[in-house]
């Protein structure tokens, strides 16, 4: 899981969103309730002890104390109903005061005493031991026989009995609604964000050459559509530039190539006569190089300006590539021999690939041109052809001066020349590996190197067997 993706972050703050949410919806159910359940039970023992003043006391005078406490006893029950009840006079004698429940859980004698003067009010009574009880005490004047305290108290577990209750509801169902939420949430994100991850994948198969391809446009009116429509017409400016760089270089690679080849002409004309002075030969002669070679980048520039419009396509054939290496090796020999290096070629007998014959003799050329030309005299170049499944490699290895390291990643960038210097005099122009490189990825394959300063350079071409679809 990628912790900072959209996905994440936003599900874990919606997850925080929530919790804090249910916990103040659960809080404020908690405190409320306590809030109702103890007011309800303070207006239910009100209610027991205004009965017992207009019921009893009021007409005490007439019926006796001992008749309004067994009336109390016998219509209240409190050891039944485990109330409490207590009467006391206002000189602070107790004129009735209720047994203990029938479940003992509490003791009414644990009660203080009540003392005057005597105010109405609710409170809570805590002892240990015991359960708690919650006492409404209401003051009543009795005609005839002073005031009196009435105390009407029940036990305040119940209500906490039915807030843990609560609170253990909550402490099950939140965790288990916030697990619910967090993963629909997760999942409705990752539908929601799914477009963008196929934008994401489309973009980034868009490559140079291919920028005549556009995103997939979701079509739901909103900003993720807006933003493939926007990269979409993003596209197709840099398509329009990319276009516009080809087709200068193409231009201008033509435009050069005529008077090149002009010039070239004249310069070998000149050079027959006989009557140059030796100064005046050497001069031309070296113009004739330097044409030579500006023809050459030309030429290189002109392939990588339809590499890169797309123009230059491939033509895929079935061909034995064995054959292919050992002839242009062949071909290699007498620039070889010319520097005194050793040329072989290691091929099985036959090698069937699909790949276009021409294009994978120019990648051979280039990297055995290069071997030659970095390898002093008594060095060798192997070309070596191996199989392995539905893959062929191409290996050319020299026993040259090597690569830099720190050179070895820029080595197939354009114009890139490890010596810049030694690289002109033997007329490099930094082209060839681009183009090697591009020919390799237009065949679905690949080309990567190995070297060591001093010790020698391995490139390693990879082509799949079977050429790839866009052939046919
Ligand atoms: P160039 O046309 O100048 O040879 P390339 O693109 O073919 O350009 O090569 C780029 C650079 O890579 C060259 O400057 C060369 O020094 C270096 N290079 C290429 N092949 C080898 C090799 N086999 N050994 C050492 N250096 C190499």
């Amino acid at each position: 899981m990628n912790v900072h993706s959209i996905r994440f972050r936003l599900t874990v703050w919606y997850a925080a969103l929530l919790a804090l949410m249910l916990i103040i919806f659960g809080g404020g159910v908690y405190v409320g309730l306590a809030r109702y359940l103890k007011a309800k039970a303070s207006d239910q023992l009100a209610f027991q002890a205004r009965q017992i003043a207009e019921t009893w006391l009021q007409r005490m005078n007439e019926t006796g104390e001992e008749y309004v406490v067994d009336e109390i006893d016998e219509h209240l029950s409190p050891r039944a109903t485990h109330r409490f009840i207590r009467l006391t006079r206002a000189d602070g004698s107790v004129l009735y005061q209720s047994d203990p429940p029938r479940d003992g859980r509490f003791d009414p004698a644990n009660v203080p005493p009540a003392r005057p003067p005597y105010r109405e009010g609710i409170r809570e009574q805590h002892w240990p031991g015991d359960v708690d009880l919650l006492i409404y005490a209401l003051p009543a004047s009795v005609p005839g026989a002073g005031t009196f305290l009435i105390e009407v108290g029940a036990p305040y577990n119940q209500i906490e009995r039915t807030l843990q209750g609560l609170a253990f509801t909550f402490a099950v169902i939140l965790p288990l609604a916030m697990i619910l939420a967090i993963g629909s949430g997760y999942l409705l994100m990752k539908r929601a964000l799914r477009p963008i991850d196929d934008i994401t994948s489309a973009a980034e198969s868009i490559t140079s050459r291919n920028l005549s391809e556009r995103l997939p446009v979701p079509g739901t009116g909103d900003e993720v559509e807006r933003l493939s429509r926007t990269l979409n017409r993003m596209i197709e400016r840099l398509e329009r530039s990319f276009r516009q760089i080809a087709q200068f270089t193409a231009d201008a690679s033509h435009e050069l190539r005529t008077p090149l080849t002009i010039l070239r002409g004249e310069l070998e004309v000149t050079l027959r006569q006989n009557a140059l002075a030796p100064a005046t030969r050497e001069i031309l002669e070296s113009m004739l190089e330097e044409t030579d070679r500006l023809s050459e980048t030309v030429e290189k520039l002109m392939i990588l300006s339809r590499l890169d419009s797309g123009q230059l396509k491939l033509e895929w054939q079935w061909f034995d590539l064995a054959e292919l290496c050992r002839d242009t090796v062949e071909q290699m020999r007498l620039l070889a021999e010319d520097k005194e290096i050793e040329l072989d070629c290691f091929a099985p007998p036959r090698l069937e690939v699909k790949a276009d014959p021409s294009r994978l003799r120019q990648i051979l050329i280039n990297l055995i041109d290069n071997a030659i030309k970095c390898t002093p005299s008594g060095g060798s170049v192997r070309v070596r052809l191996t199989q392995q499944a539905d893959r062929a490699f191409i290996e050319v290895t020299d026993t040259g001066q090597g690569i830099p390291a720190d050179a070895v990643p820029h080595i197939f960038d354009r114009f890139y020349r490890v010596d810049e210097a030694r690289s002109r005099e033997s007329g490099g122009s930094g082209l060839g590996l681009a183009i090697t490189k591009m020919l390799c990825e237009l065949h679905g394959g690949r080309i990567d190197v190995e070297s060591r300063l001093g010790e020698g350079t391995r490139f390693r071409v990879t082509i799949p067997i079977g050429g790839i679809h866009q052939g046919g």
